[in-house]
């Protein structure tokens, strides 16, 4: 229902759950964040509100890196628990994913991958990314997850919009859309992005838009957008100049 990812010097931890508060009003059933804690990928999430989600962090306090992404979810692939809200993490627990629509083949998907030795740990159609992603940056043998990320989108169907990020590639957020919305803002040395600008806009109010079957990186200082087969797509620069 709601994405929040940012890059940059600030712990993100803080960015990203503020980030999905702004998002709150939109109605979710479950919340979850994925950072990097002294490079260590760390998930927590629960089912209800924010606050549960809240209580869980201040409970298990660690120090946050410059990278984490967040998500609101409202189940339409297995019930509204903790083990089904995103982020969705591979069996190397390095992949972190969080997806917002409908992965349409993923069940086919989902024997392929079990069928290779995979573990599933939830009942969602997310979570097949996670294993793909792991899957193609273990055959590339390189920190490439944007490359990852356009080859796992190309075997997709239906509405997403995915993001991600892995433990061994610290400065990186990577995310895809199709048919979901999703828009990166600028920063100064630091990056977002988001499903809506609300949720960044206390800190940029430069917005990228992605278009459809486009692939953003991420990083502190440069934000790439290609399409699904890695060629450049035009970055399509705009103001918020509205009050959230
Ligand atoms: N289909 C995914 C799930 O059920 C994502 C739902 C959403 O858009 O929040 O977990």
């Amino acid at each position: 229902c709601g994405i929040v990812g940012y890059v940059g010097p600030k712990p993100a931890l803080e960015v990203v759950v503020e980030g999905l508060a702004r998002l709150e009003y939109r109605g979710y059933d479950s919340a979850g964040v994925a950072i990097l804690s002294d490079g260590k990928l760390q998930t927590e999430k629960r089912a209800g509100k924010l606050a549960n989600l809240r209580a869980a962090l201040e409970q298990n306090p660690r120090s946050a890196d410059g990278i984490g992404i967040g998500h609101t979810r409202w189940a339409t692939h297995g019930a509204p628990t903790d083990h089904n809200a995103h982020p969705h993490v591979d069996n190397t627990n390095r992949v972190a994913v969080i997806h917002n629509g409908i992965i349409e083949n993923f069940a086919q998907l989902r024997v392929e991958l079990e069928e290779r030795g995979c573990k599933f740990r939830s009942e969602t159609d997310t979570e097949v990314v996670a294993h793909l992603l792991s899957e193609e940056l273990k055959e590339r043998g390189d920190k490439d997850l944007g490359a990852a990320m356009r080859s796992v989108c190309r075997r997709l169907e239906g509405a997403f919009t995915l993001v991600a990020i892995c433990e061994d590639i610290p400065d990186l957020v990577v995310a895809a859309r199709r048919n979901s919305p999703l828009v990166v803002g600028r920063g100064k040395g630091e990056n977002f992005l988001a499903s809506d600008v609300a949720a960044f806009i206390a800190h940029t109010r430069d917005a990228v838009e992605l278009g459809q079957d486009q692939v953003v990186e991420l990083r502190p200082d440069s934000v790439t957008i290609t399409d699904y087969d890695g060629a450049p797509a035009p970055v399509r620069e705009y103001y918020v100049d509205w009050d959230a």
